[in-house]
């Protein structure tokens, strides 16, 4: 089988922390050799996508910014589907803010100024210096009617020495609790950010979704996001799921390897 298009997830995958992971490098040497399709896609919303391509450079991967997609983007591009053009009230990031400035879309820092701020969306992503007043101001413009998007639904997230910190599924949960409303998440495993990266595959020529496969560390992100779309799955275990979670689970990936480089030695020979 000729495999056209690759949705590749990053932390886990291709690299951890600062460190790159067996085999990605070359993984992408080949898929460039191939002609194939290639899009990056992260959860994370905290870098902007020029931090994703030097991230990647520095790693010795040479990535287009049009082949990079975060939970940010996914958001902006959500936004702009859904035909919202007033200013949106943003907790979060520099990549994020900086995905919604780019979509032509006003931000709104959520915080004491930003009380009574006539927004028509309020969307949320990790951010470091989240606090009362962020909450607050965001729970008052939702009440008032805006809508509510959260870029990622992962409630922790890895961090050096083995820890798990709060994620932006756990700020969600507190603006959900206040608000008493729901957000709509782009992230994986939820459909808006894989939408987004089958039209970028489209964009390159990918027009069936048979031809695509979905590259990931987590079988409840990842995998499921691909099955949720009816698009192949290969799980590799350098990241957050490990074999034993495979055979626990009812939602199988249709390939699992130790890493890119098992991957791509049977998916890419
Ligand atoms: N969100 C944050 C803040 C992260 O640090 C990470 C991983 O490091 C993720 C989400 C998940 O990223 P990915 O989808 O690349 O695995
Ligand atoms: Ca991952």
């Amino acid at each position: 089988m000729a495999l056209a298009g690759w949705i590749m997830d990053l932390d886990g995958v291709v690299y951890r922390g600062s460190e790159g992971l067996p085999g990605a490098v070359d993984f992408f040497e080949r898929a460039r050799r191939r002609g194939d399709a290639v899009v990056v896609v992260s959860n994370n919303s905290r870098p902007t996508v020029d931090d994703y391509v030097r991230r990647l450079a520095r790693l010795g991967i040479r990535v287009e910014p049009e082949e990079v997609i975060s939970s940010a983007t996914a958001a902006a591009d959500y936004l702009l589907r859904q035909g919202v053009r007033g200013p949106v009230m943003v907790i979060g990031e520099e990549g994020l803010y900086q995905a919604l400035r780019e979509a032509g879309l006003t931000t709104v820092p959520a915080g004491p100024g930003a009380a009574g701020a006539d927004v028509a969306a309020v969307v949320a992503g990790l951010d470091g210096r989240f606090d009362y007043a962020k909450l607050d101001a965001a729970c008052q413009a939702i009440r008032r009617g805006a809508r509510f998007v959260g870029t990622n639904p992962d409630v922790t997230v890895p961090a050096e020495g083995g820890r798990l910190q709060p994620g932006c599924g756990s700020l969600l949960a507190a603006i959900a609790a206040c608000s008493g409303v729901q957000p709509v998440v782009v992230g994986k495993p939820h459909r808006p950010i894989m939408e987004m990266a089958i039209q970028r595959l489209a964009a390159r020529g990918v027009t069936t979704t048979q031809a695509i496969v979905v590259v990931g560390d987590r079988l409840d992100t990842d995998v499921a996001a691909a099955r949720a779309m009816g698009l192949s799955s290969a799980l590799v275990l350098t990241g957050v799921s490990s074999r034993e979670d495979v055979d626990r689970a009812d939602a199988k990936p249709d390939w699992v390897f130790e890493d890119l480089a098992h991957l791509a030695s049977v998916l890419m020979s």
